[in-house]
């Protein structure tokens, strides 16, 4: 185990269990949030919903405007009902389907007084049900959900690196090389891309 780290951020989906997919985009997580994205869009929009799911994960991306406020913009439903309706529905045993990360593996860091910190780009609704459905939600520090920020992780680790000082004692670990490694390393971080939670297992040997 890397003795020097003493805080570990772990992304969720695709990192604390895997997907089982060759890109996000093609995962059954994605295609269950994208399908109730179009639902709640044929709900206030007479365009075709792809299309304009399409503008809004485009605008997403482009302007650093996340969908779930675009939603909110264009409707009069809160981002706390947009996040609600999008993500209710979701099942995590429909979802978490393949391999998941040992919850003992997880009570090893905390053993060695390593600080646990969940960050993903979901939901808390999402997070807590994920969490609780692989039996890991209680080892962690702090759990980080989309409602705690705006524009992109990085705020996120913006706000640690000014709390935490020292970046090398510092893992941001996930699936997503542009939201979970990239801003991360800027800020001189350690990272570790993973495509699943034997790639953890790999990182803190
Ligand atoms: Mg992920």
């Amino acid at each position: 185990m890397k003795s020097r780290i003493e805080l570990a951020i772990f992304d969720l989906d695709g990192t604390l269990y895997e997907l089982w997919a060759p890109t996000f985009g093609a995962s059954e997580l994605w295609k269950r949030v994208k399908m109730h994205h179009l639902d709640l869009i044929s709900d206030f929009s007479n365009i075709h919903p792809e299309i304009v799911f399409a503008w809004l994960c485009d605008r997403e991306k482009k302007e650093s405007v996340p969908v779930s406020v675009s939603i909110w913009e264009l409707t009069n439903k809160t981002r706390q009902e947009v996040f609600e309706l999008i993500w209710w529905k979701l099942k995590p045993e429909e979802i978490i389907l393949y391999e998941k990360i040992k919850p003992e593996f997880l009570w090893e860091l905390k053993q060695s007084w390593m600080n646990i910190l969940l960050l993903t780009a979901w939901p808390v609704v999402w997070a807590d049900k994920a969490l609780e459905y692989l039996q890991i939600k209680s080892f962690f520090d702090a759990i980080i959900t989309a409602e705690m920020y705006l524009h992109g992780k990085w705020e996120v680790f913006d706000r640690l690196l000014r709390e935490w000082r020292n970046p090398n004692t510092i893992v941001s670990i996930g699936d997503q090389e542009h939201s979970d490694i990239t801003p991360a390393q800027s800020l001189g971080m350690n990272t570790c891309l993973v495509t699943g939670p034997k790639d953890i297992y790999s990182f803190f040997i």
